[in-house]
């Protein structure tokens, strides 16, 4: 299949990247793995794609006291691959279960996000943990100029495909807290057998006490609803408890009983989805509870299988 006619110009820079969105539309293009084939399908016909692949400051990771920054431009293979302690467990998991190599070295965080496909293994993780989008623009701004704004990962998933993204913004980076002793966190999920997509994935972040009890927890999921969505009751009947199986086992009804608009497509019922839920939903718990008590071990990525 062929895509549509379009024009194509590599960006040197943010600041050309947004002036040439701004004055002539377009669409980014990062890896390609998810807005090529839409093209192909028809589903897509921006004109113009603007290649940031090759713009400095996109790209790598950094941490900066209790924040690591994530490039938009930097690939899942880049993230799986972080040997870092203080990465958050979940987030280095779920790149790693991306896919398969070729879509992990291709397939960006920013893309992948941006993009906002339900399907997609990054949206919950970056719920669950409280990351912060940084979003660039030249709106009124001018020719070369940029401003900046912060979107939380709470409120940037919108919907199926949809982000807080304006057409002309461009996602930068994303701000993540990074894990210390007491703190765990983990992603889980059922595999699409043909993609590697999730049906159901579940990210879960939590923090224990000196005396076992918790004292925060955020459990998010994608894949079976339109865009990442936070189980606020889940996270809030874990709090003051220890993090044991009976604990987690009621957290798994809880998100059992969720008011979930449940999806269904060729690849799996609703009905097949909402009663995986709660069994990921535990194993996401289990997996976060273990590792706040080690402080944090760097999980098997899985990026091998
Ligand atoms: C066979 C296959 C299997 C896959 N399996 C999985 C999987 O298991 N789990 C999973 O999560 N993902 C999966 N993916 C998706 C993949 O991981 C990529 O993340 C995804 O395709 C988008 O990243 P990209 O860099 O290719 O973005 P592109 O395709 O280049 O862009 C996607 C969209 O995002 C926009 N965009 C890109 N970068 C930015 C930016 N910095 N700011 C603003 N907008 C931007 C583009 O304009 C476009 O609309 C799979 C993809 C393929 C092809």
């Amino acid at each position: 299949m062929y895509p549509p006619v379009f024009d194509y110009v590599r960006a040197g820079s943010i600041e050309e990247a947004l002036d040439l969105v701004n004055e002539r539309g377009g669409k980014f293009l990062a890896g390609g793995h998810s807005l090529l084939p839409v093209m192909k399908m028809r589903l897509a016909d921006p004109g113009l794609l603007v290649d940031i692949g090759r713009v400095d400051g996109l790209r790598g990771i950094s941490r900066k006291g209790e924040y690591y920054t994530v490039g938009a431009l930097t690939t899942h293979a880049e993230v799986a691959a972080v040997d870092d302690g203080g990465f958050p467990a979940a987030l280095l998991e779920a790149a790693g279960m991306i896919g398969d190599p070729q879509v992990r070295n291709r397939g960006t965080v920013g893309g992948n996000v941006a993009h906002a496909d339900p399907a997609s293994d990054l949206p919950p993780v970056f719920a669950a943990l409280g990351a912060t989008m940084v979003v660039a623009s030249n709106r009124g701004k001018g020719r070369g100029a940029m401003q900046t704004r912060e979107i939380a990962a709470t409120e940037f998933f919108t919907g199926l495909f949809e982000t807080a993204l304006a057409d002309d913004e461009l996602l930068v980076s994303v701000n993540v807290s990074a894990e210390g002793p007491g703190v765990g966190s983990a992603y889980a999920k059922l595999y699409n057998k043909a993609s590697r997509y999730a049906a159901v994935g579940v990210c879960a972040r939590l923090a224990v006490g000196a005396d076992g009890a918790c004292t925060s927890c955020t459990v998010a999921v994608g894949g079976l609803v339109p865009n990442a969505t936070v189980l606020t009751d889940v996270g809030a009947g874990m709090l003051g408890r220890p993090v044991d199986s009976q604990t987690i086992a009621a957290a798994a009804r809880v998100a059992a009983a969720a008011e979930l608009d449940v999806m269904s497509d060729i690849h799996a019922s609703a009905r097949y989805r909402r009663q995986m839920l709660p069994v990921f939903v535990a194993r996401a718990l289990t997996s976060a509870g273990e590792r706040s008590h080690l402080g944090a071990s760097g999980p098997d990525t899985g990026a091998s299988r």
